[in-house]
């Protein structure tokens, strides 16, 4: 059975969860159960089971249990919502006021907490998770490699929710392991988040022409396999070798996300141990290996550009900030850390299984995600890493080096590979095949 979509859909995304009240600014006339609600600042807040819509003299305007507000023109009409919050638990987390286009819809999801959706067509939504991930300085066939990433995994995404995948999995604590990820069903209430869980989708504030054309001259083309539309994952640098879907996620082989090398010729899979630690520590010849400070800037946003040294990296971690860290992140005392063992890896080198040893208790920590979470006040770069103990006396080292290679789980499109691969003249299609093997392109509306 085929689901290829014949037609544009409207996606609704998540800008703010379970929020006690919202503040917004309204541009333009909209609509709201049949009455017009003109330009200016309102406020909603959660009255029992129902919303209280308030204008900026704080007079109640409106009751119910949603509010719909429809935009009534298409052209300089839309709504902003003051100190959204973005890259969440990241190192780059950060408050943005910012600019929708389309519908505003609230609604209370759990008792006096109010959630915000934004309804919109996908590929206007696209102009804006373009401009939002990425700079416009990029070229344009790298741009329209991306909206095809982009607009394949929210298909995918959207066709998925109607088959109700695997919510993630966590083992019992007390059996000796901590294995965890995050499925593809994790938002209740609507189809995406507008974060970095999903997708960057920071507002129309943000859209700009480079990203509109890549969108428009792309309008509709998906990558397909099998009749299906593809779940095209991608993340910010490889480190050299892109890394199996069943790394990050579900024990699963999908054909198009098996690891490749991230070059003109390949390499073997760095999966054991000795490979992976030759690997990590060497500056193999890749893609997205860019030396050219410039051509950095011109590829990542502003903000991405804070992180420096991302396809190779080094952090130092004292024994003391250490033993905090993973008594916090996993509310389990291991006391001193004594060593942190690799024990699994996958082909890009990235761990996805490691043994914590303290001096109260050892455990299994896994995949790559957590295993990132819990060694890092916010998240490591990525968990293709080795370690090595720093100082030691006796049985315990006074603190840790983690040297590793890439920033992301490293699974499906290396983002700065492919900006990579069209600085040098690649064309959008030639990027996908490199990325998704045995995936074709086809225009679906
Ligand atoms: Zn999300
Ligand atoms: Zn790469």
């Amino acid at each position: 059975m085929t689901s290829l979509p014949q037609k544009e859909p409207i996606i609704s995304v998540g800008l703010l969860e379970d929020a006690p009240s919202i503040s917004f600014d309204l541009a333009g006339e909209f609509k709201l159960d049949g009455a017009g609600v003109g330009e200016g600042a309102y406020r909603a807040y959660a009255d029992g089971k129902q919303l209280c819509l308030v204008n900026q003299a704080d007079t109640p305007i409106h009751h119910s249990r949603t509010l719909h507000l429809v935009p009534l023109a298409q052209e300089n009409t839309f709504f902003s919502i003051r100190d959204v919050k973005i890259g969440k638990q990241f190192h780059w987390e950060r408050l943005c006021n910012q600019m929708f286009s389309g519908e505003l819809c609230l609604f209370t999801a759990s008792a006096k907490k109010i959630t915000a959706i934004n309804k919109i067509l996908l590929e206007s939504y696209l102009e804006s998770v373009i401009s939002s991930e990425m700079s416009p300085e990029n070229p344009v066939e790298f741009l329209k490699a991306h909206c095809i990433c982009s607009r394949s995994w929210l298909l995918h995404q959207l066709n998925e929710k109607s088959a109700e995948g695997p919510a993630g999995h966590r083992t019992d604590y007390r059996a000796g392991e901590i294995i965890s990820w995050t499925g593809r069903e994790a938002h209740k209430n609507f189809d995406v988040c507008a974060d970095d869980h999903c997708q960057r989708y920071q507002g129309i504030g943000r859209i700009n022409g480079a990203a509109k054309r890549a969108v428009q001259e792309t309008r509709g083309e998906v990558l397909t396999h099998n009749g299906q539309v593809c779940d095209t994952r991608y993340s910010k640098c490889c480190g050299g070798i892109t890394e199996n879907f069943s790394t990050a996620w579900e024990d699963e082989d999908i054909v198009y996300l098996t690891s490749i090398t991230d070059a003109g010729s390949s390499s073997a899979p760095v999966s054991r141990e000795e490979d992976a630690r030759r690997f990590i520590l060497s500056q193999p010849a890749a893609y997205c290996n860019i030396k050219d400070k410039n051509i950095i800037k011109r590829i990542l946003p502003d903000f991405d550009c804070e992180t420096r040294d991302f396809f190779r990296w080094t952090v130092d971690i004292s024994q003391q900030d250490i033993s905090a860290l993973v008594f916090s992140k996993t509310g389990v005392d291991f006391g001193a850390i004594k060593d942190i063992v690799p024990l699994a890896r996958g082909a890009s080198g990235r761990l996805f299984k490691i043994k914590l040893c303290g001096t109260k208790q050892e455990k299994i920590i896994g995949k790559e995600l957590e295993i990132r979470r819990i060694l890092s006040p916010t998240h490591l770069l990525s968990s293709a890493f080795v370690v090595e103990p720093r100082g030691v006396k006796g049985e315990l080292p006074d603190g840790f080096r983690i040297t590793g290679a890439g920033w992301g789980h490293g699974v499906g499109l290396c983002q700065i590979g492919a900006a990579g691969m069209a600085e040098h003249g690649t064309t959008y299609r030639e990027i996908l095949s490199h990325y998704f093997k045995g995936a074709q392109l086809t225009t679906l509306y």
